[in-house]
């Protein structure tokens, strides 16, 4: 049957989320969602769409939120695209931006997803590694065309990604960097702000300065609304009006687009828990490497732990027969860690100490 479906498809392995146990069967602290119950703000707003009723279609453009959006951060709403989540964001940008045989970088490591949206696009991806410290090498915002290449699709850099902050390290890039990298580049360079809600600064404002800058952002994380999927994009109006051509036309249903509007609205929510994550995560942080872990200071709402001395699988799997569950990722070529989301207080220290018995049992039969 294969023959029938495009090589491209048939060739790519698929992008494969963490795992979703059923509900109650583990403390999740694999997929970076926000351990608090979203505003009720947002609960009201989706009993009330709900029973004013759901026969008619939604508003092509969100403009309700949209208007929001713009609002909330000094945008005009044509800078604004709804999304079906994030992810959806991601997939209409590749799709608008790279052509079939052209080419999308994406840093290294960091978020999976980028490269099977190349691969079902059938373009060519250009993977930059990260330095050891987690800063960007020069060749980041380099024009493949500039640098000796020829004019063939591949040298013909179209789109380029940046999760910031970056998972799985939780690092940033500095904005004066990444202005810089704008500047240079021959296409639109994306932020994906997934978490920059938990950051020290993010890179809307820069769209001013530099209208190849294209934001991402999702209430998945930072409004405790992963299973709502609702994501926006903030771009220069030129960028949008060739978006709109691409997305579905009903991509947000009437549900999500009035709880993204009354989500977005409560402000002192989103602080309050942002000051909560913050503080849990510096304890994570100090106690991971009381334990003899190296973890990179973290901006977003998850930790990236790794060590030299022994594999950390085991960890993983210790964890889960616990019944907690954190990401084990290896990257080839950069080795494995540890990616454990911020829960509440006592999800996190419970995880900890965890694996400091773990550590402990380990270090007893060694002996
Ligand atoms: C979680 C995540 C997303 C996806 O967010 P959704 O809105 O849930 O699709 C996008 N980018 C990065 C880097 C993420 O970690």
């Amino acid at each position: 049957m294969k023959k029938f479906v495009r090589p491209e498809i048939v060739d790519m392995k698929g992008y494969v989320p963490g795992e979703q146990p059923r509900a109650g069967e583990a403390v999740k602290l694999n997929t970076n969602e926000n351990p608090y119950r979203a505003s009720e703000r947002v609960y009201d707003a989706i009993r009330k769409t709900a029973e004013e009723g759901l026969s008619c279609y939604p508003n092509p453009l969100g403009q309700a939120v949209r208007e929001e959006v713009a609002r909330k951060f000094a945008v005009s709403p044509d800078m604004v695209l709804c999304g079906n989540g994030s992810d959806d964001l991601l997939t209409i940008l590749t799709r608008t931006f790279v052509g079939s045989g052209e080419l999308l970088r994406l840093p290294s490591p960091s978020y999976v997803l980028y490269r099977s949206l190349a691969e079902i696009q059938g373009a060519c991806c250009d993977q930059i590694a990260f330095h050891t410290d987690w800063t960007l090498p020069n060749t980041f915002f380099s024009d493949p065309r500039s640098s000796g290449g020829g004019d063939e699709p591949s040298n013909r850099l179209r789109l380029v990604f940046l999760p910031n902050p970056n998972s799985p390290s939780g690092t940033v890039v500095p904005k004066e960097r990444i202005l810089e990298m704008a500047e240079a580049l021959p296409c639109p360079l994306v932020m994906d702000e997934a978490y920059a809600d938990f950051a020290e600064e993010n890179c809307i404002d820069l769209i001013e300065q530099c209208d190849k800058i294209i934001v991402t952002r999702t209430l998945s994380k930072s409004y405790a609304l992963a299973g709502l999927r609702f994501g926006f994009l903030v771009a220069a109006p030129k960028f949008i009006e060739q978006m709109l051509k691409v997305k579905d036309s009903y991509n947000c249903d009437s549900l999500s687009l009035a709880a993204a509007a009354a989500a977005l609205s409560d402000e002192e929510w989103r602080r309050e828990n942002r000051q909560k994550i913050l503080a849990t995560r510096e304890k994570l942080t100090e106690r991971m490497r009381g334990l003899g872990f190296s973890v990179p200071d973290s901006q977003a709402n998850f930790t990236w732990n790794t060590r030299q001395d022994m594999p950390v699988q085991p960890i993983y799997e210790y964890l889960k027969e616990h019944g907690f569950l954190v990401r084990y990722m290896n990257y080839p070529g950069w080795g494995d860690g540890l990616r454990i989301s911020v829960g509440t207080d006592e999800q996190t220290d419970r995880c900890v100490d965890l694996i400091g018995e773990y550590l402990e049992v380990r270090a007893k039969t060694a002996s």
